[in-house]
């Protein structure tokens, strides 16, 4: 049968999770649905060691630490990680779709953002029947002289390269190019890291579910031999960014934003849309404003 709440929000990001924590301060029957395994949107996706200084009644905070902040206050049975909304149909029950379940609700809070992401993967055979490559670490206290083969050439690859090479002296980071996307100053003190430019990964070798070792290629010329190189590996962390999907539900909407009433934020009958993914004249796609539109939406339906 299908589950009915009073409210539905679609999307933890900072604008979701705002809103849901006040639904759970104040004893409302609420569920937050969120596409990917993380809560907090951009901040713990883009920048999450960025300090974030312009929020009301906030002196500085870590953008990873303002997410899981308000994460945490979240009771486990009124959230849904890794569940993406893909159909919403308006009615006096508003009805919330996924792939896999359909929930019904009072009122909904379409708070998607920038849209839902996966990571882009390193495109090698047998990538996602193996257990050890992965796209991001949440902990690294396990991989103390681990084998670690980083890819990617951006910022998050440097830093990671950076702090894995601090516990292990078997870190080797591999990038595409001769040049790196990201501030190479980042890894100048690493003395240790082993760097291969421009390479990319050729394939993998794998031993009951886990990949053993990752073959490298040199980039070259057309008409010239490319190196192969082979690299022992523990763990194999990918770091070429995300592929993005806008949202796209059927609603009014500004490019891959929804249009909305520039103060009561609604978009149909009892359906709302906060933080980035709405838009009206002078939106500003920062935190505060979603703070402030998530306030006026949570007064109109309270
Ligand atoms: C580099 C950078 C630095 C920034 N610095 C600041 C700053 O210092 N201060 C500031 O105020 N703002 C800053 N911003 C802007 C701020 O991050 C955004 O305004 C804020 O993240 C918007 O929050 P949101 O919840 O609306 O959307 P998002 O953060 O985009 O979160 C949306 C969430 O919805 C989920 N979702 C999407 N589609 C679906 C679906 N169909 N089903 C279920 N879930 C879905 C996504 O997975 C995501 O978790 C910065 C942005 C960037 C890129």
């Amino acid at each position: 049968m299908q589950k009915h709440y009073h409210i539905i929000i679609v999307g933890g990001g900072p604008a979701g999770l705002y809103f849901a924590n006040k639904c759970q301060n104040s004893g409302l029957d609420y569920l937050l649905i969120e596409a990917s395994d993380t809560f907090g949107g951009q901040l713990p996706r883009l920048y999450p060691e960025k300090d974030i200084v312009d929020i009301k009644g906030i002196d500085v905070i870590k953008a990873k630490d303002y997410a899981s902040k308000l994460a945490n206050n979240l009771k486990k049975e009124k959230v849904l990680l890794n569940t993406k909304v893909v159909d919403i149909i308006p009615g006096d029950k508003i009805e919330v779709k996924t792939s896999a379940l359909s929930f019904s609700c009072d009122y909904l809070i379409i708070a998607t953002g920038l849209g839902s992401s996966t990571p882009r993967p390193l495109g090698v055979d047998h990538e996602f029947e193996v257990k050890n490559i992965v796209y991001k670490l949440d902990d690294y206290s396990q991989l103390k002289d681990k084998r670690i083969a980083i890819f990617g050439g951006g910022d998050s690859a440097l830093d990671w390269a950076k702090h894995l090479s601090k516990i292990s002296n078997n870190v080797s980071l591999i990038h595409r190019r001769l040049e790196f996307r990201g501030n190479a100053d980042t890894i100048k003190d690493c003395h240790n890291l082993a760097v291969y430019l421009p390479y990319v990964p050729d394939h993998i070798d794998v031993e009951k579910n886990k990949a053993t070792s990752i073959t490298i290629r040199e980039v070259v010329e057309e008409g010239k031999t490319p190196k192969f190189i082979a690299i022992p590996v523990d763990l194999i962390l990918v770091n070429y960014g995300n592929i993005a999907e806008a949202t796209n539900f059927n609603f009014e909407k500004d490019g891959s934003f929804l249009k909305v009433n520039s103060t009561t934020y609604s978009i149909a009958k009892n359906i709302f849309a906060i933080g980035d993914v709405a838009s009206y004249e002078n939106k500003k796609r920062r935190i505060q404003p979603s703070i402030e539109e998530a306030d006026a939406v949570f007064n109109i339906i309270d």
